[in-house]
This record gives structure tokens, sequence and C-alpha cells, in this order.
């Protein structure tokens, strides 16, 4: 097909048959949909990256094609000012997300931006996304994105965000659910247009309380009357989601240039998971046409996500539990509700009753028949807390890596794979975050004693034992000044917002 002829990709909610197509950059700035579905796409993207090309490519070009795919009504040139903005100069690494091999498996590593930790691919690269889009559609009101976090979301937001015209964000943690060091990224965040407010409660009350406010029409109808318009940053948008595609890509392409893999050849990645973004984008890599075996759906204990892959049944009615890997401590996978949509022969109307039932009953099942055809692409497994800390503690010893807690869930469920599964395919671990983002998990692994130092005296203990050079993004942290103060209950979340934006 010959490029001019490539078709518009268009939009749609997942819950509402009826609802109207919008183009990607209107997907882009609505966010979520009003009926309280997200955007996927009508009908299949065309993707324009030949395998045998990946191994020579960029990161940047291997963004482009796959942006491109995905966002039909940017131009080529669009794109590549968002992507420059993106990723030039802003990682460590020139590779973006260089893929290192450590014993038996390979590692992609998604923590060398800003935040040190993978959500930085996406955030990065989604605030210039939202000012073409809003030029785009001639719109004048000013963006407030509004974001709950259970930890790194927030941060990466920020990062992304901060001075850029035209936006304003507002970010919601969960007061006891973050680790020191991310909540010393947040409150040390710098930005005239930057807002962070701690709540008394947990993510899911954050994220539940932030879609309320999203839904609620005449408070949008008052932002709209003092010029503001609500979107979300968070990974339903799907202006997250299309960046994410790109790594699994750019891995099989180093994979391949480096010799370890013959092109053609199947590969597993394992994926740290909470939300279902991250795999989700491994998942529509597949779709795209990259030989992945399977996607291993890692969990921690809080293992929904687990039960769901394994029985068909996904339910919340469950203890929440805090772990050490708090951005995968979430109970309900916003992003899932793609995938069911998909699984369920994109019909809105059946994802809406599953959705209805989990808010309303807490729970919903699939058939034999759709849990057989997702038991193709994903095979899921958690880590305890016990597992987590054997998997950083086996890495370090066995091959001087240190691993974040985080990708340690997906190394446990790898390894769990491996053996249920006698599959000895290449595995790629999704390395989500630097070890230096939670050093105390990272150091009572390592040194299996009770560590006493929290926060930054933690990360200076670790750099002495690891010896791994500090991030700039870390070194930073070191002597910024506080700036962030304030703390709410869950229930005062949008009082908060109307004070930021002196709407009373
Ligand atoms: C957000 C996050 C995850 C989970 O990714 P999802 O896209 O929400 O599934 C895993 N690890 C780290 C470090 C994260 O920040």
């Amino acid at each position: 097909m010959l490029k001019e002829e490539l078709m518009t990709l268009n939009y749609r909610s997942t819950r509402d048959p009826q609802a109207a197509t919008l183009t990607a950059s209107q997907a882009i700035l609505q966010g979520l949909s009003p009926d309280g579905g997200l955007y996927v796409p009508t009908e299949a993207p065309v993707l324009d990256l030949p395998l045998a090309d990946l191994p020579a490519m960029s990161y940047q070009e291997v963004a482009f094609r796959v942006l491109k795919a995905f966002l039909t009504d940017f131009t080529d040139e669009e794109l590549r000012d968002c992507i420059a903005a993106a990723y030039n100069g802003t990682f460590d690494d020139a590779a973006i997300a260089p893929v290192s091999h450590h014993g038996n498996d390979y590692y992609l590593e998604l923590f060398h931006g800003p935040t040190i930790a993978f959500k930085d691919l996406a955030l990065q690269m989604l605030p210039h996304l939202m000012t073409v889009a809003a030029k785009k559609n001639h719109f004048s009101k000013e963006t407030v994105i509004l974001t709950a976090t259970s930890g790194d979301t927030g941060k990466a937001a920020m990062a992304g965000f901060e001075d850029v015209a035209g936006t304003k964000i507002i970010v919601f943690y969960p007061n006891n659910g973050v680790s020191p060091i991310q909540e010393r990224q947040m409150i040390t965040q710098t930005g005239d247009n930057t807002y962070v407010v701690a709540i008394n409660g947990n993510f899911d009350e954050a994220q539940t309380n932030v879609k309320e406010i999203f839904n609620d029409k005449a408070f949008a109808a008052q932002l709209a009357e003092n010029g503001f318009q609500f979107s979300s940053a968070n990974s339903i948008n799907i202006g997250r989601l299309v960046p994410q595609v790109a790594y699994y890509f750019s891995a099989y392409g180093q994979l391949v240039a480096t010799g370890q893999l013959q092109l053609g050849d199947t590969v597993n990645f394992s994926v740290p998971t909470g939300n279902f973004g991250d795999i989700l984008a491994g998942f529509y890599a597949k779709q795209l046409g990259l030989p992945i075996h399977k996607l291993i759906c890692a969990s921690n204990d809080n293992n929904v996500l687990t039960d769901f892959f394994n029985t068909g049944v996904y339910n919340r009615k469950r203890p929440f539990k805090t772990t050490t890997s708090p951005s995968m401590d979430i109970l309900v996978s916003s992003n899932l509700e793609r995938l069911l949509f998909h699984a369920l022969g994109d019909s809105a109307s059946q994802t809406a009753e599953k959705m209805h039932a989990l808010e309303t009953a807490g729970q919903y099942s699939v058939s034999p028949e759709i849990l057989t055809g997702l038991q193709t692409d994903f095979w899921a497994g958690y880590a305890t807390a016990a597992a987590d800390k054997q998997a950083i503690s086996d890495v370090y010893h066995q091959t001087n890596f240190a691993i974040d807690p985080h990708t340690a869930v997906a190394k446990a469920a790898a390894d769990q794979y491996r053996t249920a599964e006698s599959d000895n395919r290449p595995m790629v671990i999704v390395s989500t975050a630097s070890p230096y983002k939670f050093p105390n998990a990272v150091l009572a692994a390592i040194e299996d004693t009770p560590v006493t130092a929290d926060g930054l005296a933690a990360v200076t203990q670790l750099h002495d034992l690891v010896g791994v050079p500090l991030p700039p993004a870390i070194k930073r942290l070191f002597d910024a000044e506080v700036r962030h103060h304030q703390t709410v209950p869950p229930d005062d979340m949008q009082h908060a917002i109307r004070e930021i934006l002196h709407i009373i």
C-alpha cells in the first residue's frame, strides 16, 4: 500500500457501542471516554517496519514507525519533533532502552530516563503529543492533567509536563504507599505548573476518586467556564500506551543485532505488572507482528491478575497488600479492560457488562473459550515478598547485577514459567526501575540483615555496596528543596483541586 493511501486509524470507547469515533489526537486530549471506557483502535494499525530493518535502527526511528502506525492524524514532522523532544538528551543511555545480559536472562532496562523508571519512556513523550494534539484541534482551554499515582507515574508525569505551556498537572499519591525516595522525588518537584497532594488512603482510593472526578459532568462544566479542561496522564491515555510499544521492537532488534537471536525467532517477555499498561503494549507489539511467544504477566502479592489468567475470574474482593514493589500494588488494573474488549471480539456491550459487574459485585468472569484464547498470549505468575527478596539476592550473588523489587517480581515469574512450561526460549525481563529507586528493599535482600537506613542514607549505603554509578536524577535529590506539603483525606480531593485552580 502506498503511504498516501494509508487510512486514518480511529479510536472508540471500550464501553459504549453507539459512541462516536475519535481521531488519535482527540483521543489523546480526551484521555478517558465520557462513558468511563478506554479508547482503542477501531481496526488493526498498519505498521511499516520490516523486522529485518530493526537491528540497524535507532530507538528514535523505531519509535517513529510505531507512532506513525497508531497516530495517523499526526504528520511525520510532528511525530519526529515529539520524539526528539522526548528522547534526545533526556536519557542517560544513547540506546534509550538498552538490553543487558546477566545469567540466563536479558534485561530490558527501562530506567535510564529522568525519574529512573519505565514510565519516563511514555511520559517524556505524552506532553508533546498533547501540545500538538491541542493545536490540531484548535483547543483554547488550559489542559489540567489529573493523576493518581502509586509512586512512579506522578513523578514521571510531572517531569514530562514541568513548565510545558498551556498545561497544569495535579498529582495525588497515597501517603504511606510510596517509597521514601519516590516521595522525595515528588515533593521536591520544580515547575510553576506542578501540584502534589498526598492522601490518607491507598492507591485504589486515589485512582477511584480521580475517575469519579473525571466523570463529574457538573464539575467539568464549571471547569470549562473557568477555561480549564481535564485530561489524564495515567496509563489509560493512548498517548501513554503507544510509545511503550516501541521498546518491545527495540529490544528484539538489539538481540538480533548482537547475534543473540536469529531474525524471526520467538522470544518471551516477563513484565512486572500493575495497571497492565506495560504488558498491553507488548500485546500490541505481538499483534503488529513482533515474534513474541509468551507475555508473562508477573504480579506481587496483589495477585488478582495471576488468578484471572489462570481461572478466568477477575475478583478484586480481597485485601489490598502493601509490598516492596509499590508500583504494582493494584487491585483494579485499568488497562486490562482494553485486552478484555479485544478478547470479547471488540464487543463494547459485553465489556461494559463486565466492568459494571466489577464495579457493583467486585468481580466478573470470562468463558473457558475466551480464557483459552488469552492463555495463548499470556502466562501469569506472582512473587511473594520472600520470593521477591530471594530473586534480588540470587541475581546479585550469581551475576553481580542489582535489580529493583519490581524487576525481581518479573524475574521470579520468569523462573516459575520456565520450570512449569519447560520453555527455554530467550527470556527478556522487563526491568522497570533502577535499584536506587528502592534502595532499602534491595539492600535488605542482598545483605540479608535488617536495614535501618532510609531514603537517601539507604541510597548511599547501596552505592557503597554495589558500586553502580548513581544516576544523575538521584544525585540531585540530595540537596533539592521540598516544595509540596499538602495532605488531604480521599474525600477532599475535589476540594483540593478547586483550591489549586481557584474555582470555589
Ligand atoms: C508502573 C510500574 C509498573 C507497572 O506497570 P503497569 O504498566 O502499571 O502495569 C512496574 N514497575 C514499575 C517500577 C512501575 O513504575
